[in-house]
């Protein structure tokens, strides 16, 4: 894989594993400047659609329960 910080093209990176809603969820960490990005079954993808998936993944854990606010 090429893992090299899009922003200071340093391949010391830290690489996060994680598993959520299915899918294989990886936080990669650039240990030199701090840029941090995601990765989804191997391909990029934005905050916006790892919090989408955070939460597709706690609401199948939690049921189909709901509670009233
Ligand atoms: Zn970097």
């Amino acid at each position: 894989m090429d893992a090299v910080c899009p922003v200071c093209r340093e391949r010391d990176l830290v690489v996060i594993d994680l598993d959520v809603a299915h899918h294989a969820l990886t936080l990669i960490s650039c240990a030199a400047c701090g840029a941090k990005w995601w990765r989804r079954d191997g391909d990029e993808v934005s905050i916006t659609e790892v919090v989408s998936l955070v939460e597709e993944d706690a609401r199948a854990s939690r049921g189909r329960r709901r509670q009233r606010a």
